[in-house]
């Protein structure tokens, strides 16, 4: 054991090499300034290990090692090698599945059980762009008969990429696929909470070999090293997930430095549309999961539950049973659903956001208290009555909190459904076709599903009525 790593176990992998580094040019190495920080686990609020933090100086370091292995190598390498080694990376990720699933629920606290689910999604995101590597084509248009036009697909150059903490690895898969399928190299920060999983990744992307340089994983802060990132003037492009106030930073960063593109994806508040004709059973089944998966810790989650006045306090009585069913507690027992919140500042967020549904009058039909006296465990919670203007009907609260309302009408719904700042997802349960398209047409979000919620083919439940999903 060097400081670069230290031995740490879990129940699922037993003991295991977890690195504590900055991973730069492939190796592991101690940030600039020598320092480090603590990794706390939000199951027993006690410290795991300490990782090495990246702080303005490292980052200028990553991003050298990005541009020379952009300039060096990467652009030089074949799109078919490109795919290879992707396809090589999702392997070894497959094959150390476990570890790397104990490692997120470790440091995150998500059941062991969803973060196999991660972990598989992770090897068919890195797979699928694998597979995209050598298809990338550019067009030919016929502007004029003596002249030839045509486009051409090149890379961006470097990336910076900053992720949080409620899917590290996911978050990761997801950034990195795209980037280095179309041949850019990468920087990627993540969350200061989470550190943990993206190092035992960082691991293979060097077995797998990527060249030096070609991805660059760092942890530390979002005002040091994010800000460092966002703001470099060699940085290319930075993507970002998290809230939309740190998305705001991140893009007025980018154009006051060097213009450099920006993708965001920040928050949510999505609604759940329930109709009377809805299959009940279903429908509790998915709005339980669409706002208890990941302990509410999504930006996708449908916190805002709207149900039709027919079955209004039928669904309430039969989503209070539902919710209070779900097993709460240690990650790592196979048959947990919600584990702890991320962290103290998280847990003290939502706590405050329930309190504040108490004060403004709305009824908790279930929960409203941490669970236990040590870890951020918090009962999931309904609140049903709440008016459109309570601050749990309108802000984010990422956390197992959900706020129900009754509607009279579709044009009723399409209002309330829409009156948010944000338009990430939605979802709409209904037997009837025509009232399912209508609405997802006019709901104002980015994706909205039909008769399910949050459903991805990684789904540990299969259910059992057909789905559509409209995505914008
Ligand atoms: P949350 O409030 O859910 O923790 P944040 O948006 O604060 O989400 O954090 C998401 C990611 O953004 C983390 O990796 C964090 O370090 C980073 N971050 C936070 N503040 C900044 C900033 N000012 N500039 C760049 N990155 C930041």
């Amino acid at each position: 054991m060097s400081n670069l790593s230290v031995e740490l176990k879990t129940p699922i992998t037993g003991p295991y090499t977890q690195p504590t580094g900055l991973f730069i040019n492939n190796e592991f190495v101690e940030g600039v300034e020598k320092k480090t920080f603590e990794v706390i686990n939000p199951s027993t609020e006690e410290v795991i290990c300490s990782v090495h933090e990246a702080t303005e100086k490292d980052v200028d370091i990553a991003v050298a090692a990005a541009r020379k292995a952009f300039d060096g190598v990467w652009r030089r390498t074949t799109p078919q090698k490109r795919g290879i080694l992707l396809l090589k990376l999702a392997d070894l990720c497959e094959k150390n599945l476990d570890l790397l699933a104990a490692v997120e629920s470790l440091d995150n606290g998500k059941s062991i059980t969803m973060a196999r689910g991660d972990v598989g999604a992770v090897v068919g995101c890195i797979r699928y762009y694998g597979g995209w590597a050598d298809k990338v084509e550019g067009k030919t248009i016929d502007v004029n008969p003596d002249m030839f036009h045509y486009t051409r697909r090149e890379p961006i150059g470097v990336c910076g990429q900053i992720i949080p903490w409620n899917f590290p690895l996911l978050m990761l898969a997801w950034k990195i696929g795209p980037a280095l399928a179309t041949g850019n190299t990468v920087v990627l920060k993540t969350a200061e909470q989470t550190p943990l999983s993206g190092l035992v990744f960082a691991q293979l992307v060097k077995e797998a070999g990527f060249p030096p340089g070609v991805l660059n994983i760092i942890s530390g802060f979002g005002k040091t090293a994010g800000a460092a990132l966002a703001s470099h003037m060699d940085v290319d492009k930075i993507a970002f997930t998290g809230s939309t106030p740190v998305g705001r930073t991140i893009m007025k960063a980018a154009a006051s430095s060097n213009l450099k593109k920006v993708t965001l994806e920040l928050g949510g508040k999505s609604p759940n549309i329930v109709f009377n004709d809805a299959d009940i059973e279903e429908a509790i089944s998915w709005v339980n999961y669409g706002i208890y998966y990941n302990h509410g810790q999504c930006c996708c989650a449908g916190s805002r539950i709207y149900v039709q006045e027919g079955i209004y306090d039928k669904f309430v009585a039969a989503f209070k049973k539902r919710a209070e069913e779900n097993k709460v507690g240690d990650p790592f027992h196979p048959e947990t659903f919600q584990g702890p919140q991320v962290s103290q500042l998280q847990f003290d967020r939502i706590m405050g956001y329930i309190e504040s549904g108490k004060k403004d009058g709305a009824t908790v039909v279930t929960g409203g208290e941490r669970l236990g006296d040590k870890g951020y465990f918090i009962q999931p919670t309904i609140f049903a009555d709440v008016r459109q203007d309570m601050k749990i009907m309108q802000e984010e609260i990422f956390g197992p909190v959900c706020a129900i309302a009754k509607f009279k009408d579709e044009e009723e719904v399409i209002h309330l459904g829409n009156d948010t700042e944000y338009g990430l997802a939605a979802s709409v349960h209904t037997k009837d076709l025509n009232t399912a398209i209508r609405v997802a047409n006019k709901i104002r979000a980015g994706t909205v599903w039909v008769n399910c919620k949050s459903n991805k083919d990684a789904n540990p439940k299969t259910p059992s009525l057909p789905h559509l999903s409209r995505a914008h």
